[in-house]
């Protein structure tokens, strides 16, 4: 017998989905994604760049390659070692990991501020209003009183208490553009995402080429371990090297590749 799952009751559509399909999480997730879109917090584009991680996950081989193992441990290490630091949160994150992100902001004492490509005050709320429901917390982004430089779009504009002052910023899915301003502004910069070819990727300084809700998690259990552990965080983060981190990703692409064709 087919064992099935119900994925999405709220928006009165049963999808049933195979616990044995060999794409069963992926599956579960694009359902969780579209209805997300329905609800107002994911943009239509989202799912867009969503299929683009998608891509880039099953050339990886849907698993957390060591490098990016190395990342998340050091990306804990720098969250715990920052003065200021900020996560940023936008639709697809959200939809993604918005507890999970709230919870690592909690443990390392980092602000959490909502920042949107497609950006309308309305869409704002509605996605500051979702990471609140599922994480019980309070998160900034609905007032921006200030302006990163060197971005033309609405995404400049960020809080004087969260990103504009941060020390650090945590950048889950991030398009490029930000990236680099975020890193022009003097802020380290960690990014989470699959693609190691992406601006976002080549301008951070940690980058992590993980799936968001493998990467999360794992960064928490870095960051409950170095938690109360300063030399060994130093220790991290002095043996960290990106350009490895990037290097292995790529070969790590390449090898999973070259296994399929045989
Ligand atoms: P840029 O070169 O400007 O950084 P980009 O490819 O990042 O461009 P977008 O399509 O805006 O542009 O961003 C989506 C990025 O997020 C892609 O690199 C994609 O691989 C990554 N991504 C999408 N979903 C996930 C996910 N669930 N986990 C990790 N990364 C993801
Ligand atoms: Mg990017």
């Amino acid at each position: 017998m087919v064992k099935t799952f119900m994925v999405s009751k709220c928006i009165g559509r049963n999808v049933e989905i195979s616990k044995d399909h060999p794409r069963y999480r992926s599956l579960v997730i694009r359902e969780r994604m579209g209805e997300l879109m329905e609800r107002g917090v994911v943009a239509r584009t989202g799912l867009i760049a969503h299929g683009r991680g998608e891509a880039f996950d099953y050339l990886i081989g849907e698993r957390t390659i060591p490098c990016a193992a190395r990342a998340e441990e050091a990306a804990a290490a720098a969250l715990l070692e920052a003065k200021r630091p900020v996560i940023t949160i936008n639709g697809n994150a959200a939809a993604l990991a918005a507890k999970e992100l709230v919870d690592l902001a909690i443990l390392a004492g980092a602000k959490v501020e909502v920042n949107l490509f497609h950006r309308t005050d309305e869409r704002v709320e509605r996605v500051c209003n979702y990471v609140e429901e599922v994480s019980g917390a309070k998160v900034l982004g609905r007032d921006p009183d200030a302006i990163l430089p060197g971005i033309a779009s609405d995404r400049a504009k960020c809080c004087s208490e969260g990103i504009f002052t941060a020390d650090l910023v945590l950048i889950p899915l991030e398009d490029g553009d930000r990236a680099e301003a975020l890193v022009k502004a003097g802020k380290k910069v960690i990014a989470i995402d699959l693609n190691p070819l992406s601006r976002t990727a080549v301008v951070a300084h940690i980058s992590i080429v993980d799936e968001v809700t493998r990467a999360v998690p794992n960064i928490i259990t870095h960051a409950a371990r170095l938690k109360n552990d300063k030399n060994a965080r130093r220790a991290i983060l002095k043996s960290y090297d990106n350009h490895a981190a990037l290097q292995g990703a790529r070969d790590a692409i390449c090898a999973h590749m070259s296994e399929g064709a045989k």
